[in-house]
């Protein structure tokens, strides 16, 4: 597949949320863009993936590109970011900070990415099924003369045939365990957390009366509107409430690394694994927490992995962009993965619209400034937040660790996520503020 007169092309791998935000922002540049996807088709909406937070400005960067989305009305406000502490033994609870500014929306994995990829605008298209497999850096020759390019090469799943694609520049999109990103850093290693998570969302259609329901609203009775975490000792919980009567729940656990198969972080258990789980909920959390675990269909295991910042966004003389958790793997502590996507792409967008027909290294650069300080501060926060809340020692060589029962109102307050650096919003080019 050549690229087409005229116009410039981007190449992007991967078409998961930071894939698809960057072909809706190339394609307002007034490029196109050819997503080469691995999996057979599209997330089918509420059925795939769990719950996730949206900041203000990820907002309003989703609204330009979904106009029809009704964003508010796909998603629950998080107006709310309450820490509480929980007395395992006797149950009781303590209120460690509450900050009703928070301002973020609930949405589901799923139903973003359905609507992401249903409003593609023409200039898109999307290969499903088709594997990445490298790329080249080479001079493209559209009939109007040459000029700077890359090459990828694709296999088709269902026929193990080859396609080559062409572009001036590739995107990768291909998430944390990214091969684009390791051709650059060969080196660079995923840095295990020190614990995982097990999530679950809890589908309470036509079950609002239940007692399990009617519980846990006693016991989260802000569930709707608020983000809870409750920490325990070296151990917290997640709760909030996702549009569709579905209640989604992590609960991380510290623990030795779990030997992983194939490159997905998500980890298939045994059901004496998923019966001890639910036997700790109960010593552990609330009965109503530990009820509403216990009976949520097919919870799963993330294991928990961020990377230290990457030096550069952009490679190959300008020719590649890193976007997304190929990016900047982080930890979810700050709710960071989906919002610095949107951020990426949105950026990236901007600069080469700004660019205009000029190649693209000069609008690389501009976006690796932009970006990198952001993503670098963001991931470090982020991975500071999981160690206090999990009762680490947050430095290599600290000898103490959060304790939430002994902390003062002061200690507190870094648990909170306004603490997150550009918490107010990320520089953006057309914003003004670069
Ligand atoms: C199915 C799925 C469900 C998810 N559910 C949630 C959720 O509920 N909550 C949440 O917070 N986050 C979820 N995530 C993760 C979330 O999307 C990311 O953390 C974040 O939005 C950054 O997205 P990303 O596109 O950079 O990375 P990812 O979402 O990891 O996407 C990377 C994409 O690249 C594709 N890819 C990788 N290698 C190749 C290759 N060689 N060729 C072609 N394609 C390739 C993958 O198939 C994948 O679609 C989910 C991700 C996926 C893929």
């Amino acid at each position: 597949m050549a690229p087409e007169m005229g116009g410039r092309v981007a190449v992007v791998v991967g078409g998961s949320v930071a894939g698809l935000a960057c072909a809706h922002a190339v394609a307002a540049a007034g490029w196109k863009a050819v997503v080469l996807e691995k999996a057979a088709g599209p997330a089918a909406g509420g059925g795939t993936g769990a719950g996730l937070g949206l900041d203000a400005q990820s907002m309003e960067t989703l609204a330009r590109w979904i106009p029809g989305w009704g964003l508010d009305a796909a998603t629950l406000p998080l107006a709310v970011d309450l820490n509480r502490a929980t007395d395992s033994e006797t149950k009781a609870a303590r209120t460690l900070t509450r900050d009703e500014g928070f301002d973020f929306r609930a949405a589901h994995w799923g139903e973003l990415h359905r609507r992401l990829h249903e409003a593609l605008p023409a200039a898109v298209t999307v290969h499903w099924g088709h594997q990445f497999l490298s790329f080249e850096v080479s001079d493209l020759d559209d009939g109007g003369g040459k000029r700077g390019g890359v090459v990828a090469t694709a296999r088709l799943l269902g026929t193990g045939e080859t396609v080559e694609v062409a572009g001036d520049l590739l995107v990768a999109a291909d998430g944390c365990t990214s091969s684009i990103r390791r051709r650059f850093l060969p080196d660079l290693k995923l840095r295990y957390s020190g614990y995982c998570a097990w999530r679950g969302v809890f589908d309470f259609t036509g079950k609002e009366s239940s007692g399990i329901i009617t519980g846990i609203r006693r016991a989260y009775p802000e569930l709707g509107s608020c983000l809870y975490f409750d920490l325990a000792e070296k151990t917290h919980a997640v709760l909030y409430e996702l549009p569709g009567n579905r209640l989604n729940w992590l609960w991380y656990i510290n623990g030795p690394e779990p030997e992983l198969t194939g490159s997905s972080v998500t980890m298939k258990v045994s059901d004496a694994t998923l019966a001890g789980m639910q036997e700790d909920a109960e010593r552990v959390w609330s009965p109503e927490l530990a009820r509403l675990i216990r009976e949520t269909a097919e919870p799963f295991v993330n294991v928990i992995y961020d990377a230290d910042p990457l030096p550069r966004l952009s490679w190959a003389g300008g020719s590649v962009a890193l976007v997304g958790d190929a990016a900047h793997p982080t930890t979810p502590h700050g709710l960071r993965s989906t919002n610095m996507s949107v951020h990426d792409a949105r950026v990236l967008g901007e600069c080469l619209a700004r660019w205009g027909q000029t190649p693209p290294p000069r609008a690389l650069a501009e976006y690796e400034a932009a970006r990198l300080p952001v993503v670098a501060a963001q991931v470090l926060h982020a991975r500071r937040l999981g160690r206090l809340k999990q009762g680490l020692p947050v430095e290599d060589g600290d000898t103490g660790a959060f304790d939430a029962w002994a902390a003062t109102a002061e200690d507190a307050l870094q648990l909170r996520q306004r603490g997150m650096p550009y918490f107010g919003g990320a520089p953006t080019v057309d914003g003004g503020s670069l």
